[in-house]
Order: structure tokens, then sequence, then C-alpha cells
């Protein structure tokens, strides 16, 4: 079964995702596994997404992450 982290939707079983947190990967948290404040959380996403969407702006890609992150158990 494919468990994703509760933040960012990615998949946790994936050993290059895989954190202290059996909850989030290892990009949503620090070294102890405490899940990093919202608002890095929202830039991390809006940086991925801007990875993948050519020509998305900043500002698109932050309004974005809020509304992808609404449907994270984490941050809804
Ligand atoms: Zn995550």
């Amino acid at each position: 079964m494919n468990k994703c982290c509760y933040s960012c939707g990615i998949p946790i079983n994936m050993s290059e995702f895989k954190g202290p947190s059996n909850n989030y990967c290892k990009h949503c948290t620090d070294k102890d596994g405490v899940l990093r404040p919202r608002n890095d959380i929202k830039k991390g996403i809006a940086l991925w997404l801007q990875g993948w969407q050519e020509g998305l702006t900043q500002e698109d890609s932050l309004i974005r992450a809020e509304h992808y992150m609404h449907a994270m158990p984490a941050w809804a």
C-alpha cells in the first residue's frame, strides 16, 4: 500500500523520500522528524510546481501550492 506524506503527498514508502517521521517525507520535516512551518512547505511545493510547469510565475505557483495544501491532511 502506498503511504503518502500528510503534508505534501509524496510517496514515503520510496526510500529516497523517507525521513525520520512515519507520517511525513524528509522534505517536510527537520532532522528530528518535526513538521516544518506551513510557509516553508508552501514554498517547497511552489518550487516543485514550477519545476514541471514551464512559465509558471512565482505568484501563480504560490496560489496553486495553497490550493494543493488544502487537500493535505496536515494542512486542511
Ligand atoms: Zn512531504
